[in-house]
């Protein structure tokens, strides 16, 4: 048995898995708050230990952690723009430490890939591009059957590459990255520069212009051929560099269909360098929506 650990800005999800299935799932808050004079992160740390042995997981053979910021490397999440800490936190130990047993900690989108790549749309694969869309733009890269990393576990960031010259402000600091241009912020940018009025963003998300596009309102369908044509160009740059077999699509907005997919297979196709035709699927995740950031986490354990 694996426990997936899977953390987001607010929620963290915990699960059982068990030869590639999710046999058992809790939530529990992304808890920031420590008490004076113990270690950053403990409170956290202490509660997926207690969340996990609350669970029918043993016997328990490793844990694996998903994490934004995570690094391989040192097991640590770094400083991450959208988590409670300002300090580095060493949760793979502090979880070893507690549980007795191998902790592998990773970034999120390469767990999102590793997840793909073991139990999902990738399987069979030897090279394959994961992309996870939804409040960031995340990638993980499959370069001749491994994880690609890089000398500081980092590499293979589409998010942060330069989809717009001079373009919109990002989260990092510089201007033009795609994630904001293809992610829930930048969508909803999109829509709000091209739409008379700012109504259907009064609800969070991307559902609500994914309804209107569907429903043939103009400014809607515009924001997502737009974000299509900014995706199609920025994957069709990466199938030049690293030439995937297959291209697997992840997260929330990859799951708003025809309205994104149909424009986006047009323009990816039309982007390509024609030595690549043919030659690169791109697919939607097969994984269970609630499940897919578990086993992804789960696939960081031993990849
Ligand atoms: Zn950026």
């Amino acid at each position: 048995m694996i426990v997936g650990v899977d953390i987001g800005g607010t929620t963290t999800k915990i699960g059982v898995v068990n030869d590639g299935r999710v046999t058992a799932t809790k939530r529990i808050p992304t808890l920031g708050d420590d008490a004076l004079g113990t270690e950053p992160g403990s409170a956290f740390a202490d509660a997926i230990t207690q969340t996990i042995r609350s669970m029918d997981a043993s016997p328990l053979n490793a844990i694996g952690i998903g994490v934004p910021n995570g690094n391989p490397f040192t097991g640590s999440i770094d400083r991450a723009p959208n988590l409670p800490w300002k300090s580095d936190i060493p949760l793979a130990r502090m979880l070893k430490d507690r549980m007795g047993v191998q902790c592998a900690l990773g970034n999120d989108a390469n767990a999102a890939a590793l997840g793909e790549w073991k139990y999902g749309a990738g399987r069979g694969t030897n090279d394959l591009l994961v992309v996870t869309l939804g409040t960031g733009l995340g990638s993980g890269f499959i370069i001749d059957g491994r994880l690609l990393l890089g000398p500081h576990g980092n590499a293979g960031e589409l998010g942060h590459t330069i989809a717009v010259m001079d373009g919109r402000m990002c989260t990092c600091g510089r201007r033009g990255c795609l994630e904001a241009y293809v992610s829930i912020r930048g969508i909803r940018q999109t829509y709000l520069e091209l739409a008379d009025s700012s109504e259907l963003l009064q609800q969070e998300g991307v559902k609500p212009i994914a309804d209107a596009a569907q429903n043939g309102d103009d400014a809607a369908v515009q924001a997502f051929r737009d974000t299509a044509r900014w995706l199609a160009t920025a994957l069709a740059n990466a199938v030049a560099f690293s030439v995937p077999e297959r291209i697997v699509l992840f997260g929330g907005i990859a799951r708003n269909g025809d309205v994104l997919m149909n424009p986006l297979c047009r323009y990816f196709k039309e982007a390509l360098f024609y030595i690549y035709e043919g030659k690169v699927e791109l697919m939607l995740s097969a994984l269970p929506e609630d499940d897919a950031g578990i086993l992804g986490a789960a696939a960081l354990v031993d990849p």
